[in-house]
């Protein structure tokens, strides 16, 4: 059976076996073009209330049931390698036909969350939120906490709101989550460049301590670039800096409850 919407499975540090589901266009198709971009730049950098109509294909429920039938030991089924999912108006569909499917199968152990990536952007439009909010587990972008910092690092369409908003929708989301599992990932990444104000300045790390501290994740995941970057002169951070941004970020935080990790 030809494969249209499903990747891998693969080991992920973070996911554990992960089955990677794409409902986007081919066509890189994004509100973001982060500087860091390991998928390359985007080719289409939309508002995010932009929609990429691309409802489950009757092959959809047939693919990810072999799937899921082939791979018993799953821990996720994962949307959002590809760009930003939250862009196609059908989520809550395929969450729908993949949460079907799922309480069909005999799993090994326990039965896989169905995870989403977000880059957070549509968060702040009530419709996304209700979308979201059903899956099992949330990995939404968090890299910085200032509209300078926002626009040097990810590089948002023009209508996609301020960091602070999207903040707020982050916590909002979060409260709407309180039983599911919802994490923040932060890419810090260094530059080459003097005169680019990488996302690993100090002022940001502190900004995204208190950010942390509103929004009360799970957790947060700190992580930096670990495949070629979309733009050359950005590279990663090493463990060292990673620990060190971990320690900041926990003594900001300055609550246990909030697991805040490196990769
Ligand atoms: S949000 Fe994700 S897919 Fe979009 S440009 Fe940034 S890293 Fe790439």
């Amino acid at each position: 059976m030809p494969r249209e919407y499903t990747y891998g499975p693969f080991q992920s540090r973070r996911l554990g076996l992960s089955l990677g589901i794409d409902i986007l266009t081919k066509k890189k198709t994004c509100t973001y073009d982060c500087v860091y971009c390991e998928i390359g730049s985007t080719i289409l950098l939309v508002p995010p209330t932009y929609e990429i109509k691309n409802p489950p294909s009757l092959h959809y429920r047939n693919e990810i049931k072999e799937m899921m039938r082939l791979f018993p030991n799953l821990d996720s089924i994962t949307f959002g390698y590809n760009g930003e999912p939250t862009l196609n108006p059908y989520l809550g569909e395929f969450y729908r036909i993949t949460s079907e499917e799922s309480s069909e199968v005999k799993w090994n152990e326990k039965e896989p969350y169905i995870s989403l990536f977000t880059n957070s952007s549509t968060v702040y439009l009530e419709e996304v939120r209700d979308r979201i909010k059903v899956f099992d587990y949330v990995l939404a972008k968090l890299d910085v906490a200032s509209d300078d910092d926002f626009i040097t690092t990810n590089r948002p369409h023009e209508k996609v709101p301020s960091i602070n908003i999207i903040i707020e929708s982050l916590s909002k989301l979060r409260s709407l989550m309180s039983q599911k599992k919802f994490d923040l990932q932060c890419l810090i990444y260094n530059s080459y460049r003097k005169d680019f104000n990488s996302n690993n300045n100090e002022t940001n790390i502190i900004n995204l301590g208190n950010a942390i501290k509103k929004i009360k994740p799970d957790a947060v995941q700190i992580y930096s670039i670990a495949r070629i970057p979309s733009e050359y002169f950005v590279y990663s951070i090493n463990d060292q800096q990673k620990k060190s941004i971990v320690k900041t970020l926990k003594e900001i935080v300055n609550n246990e409850a909030i697991e805040i990790n490196y990769y």
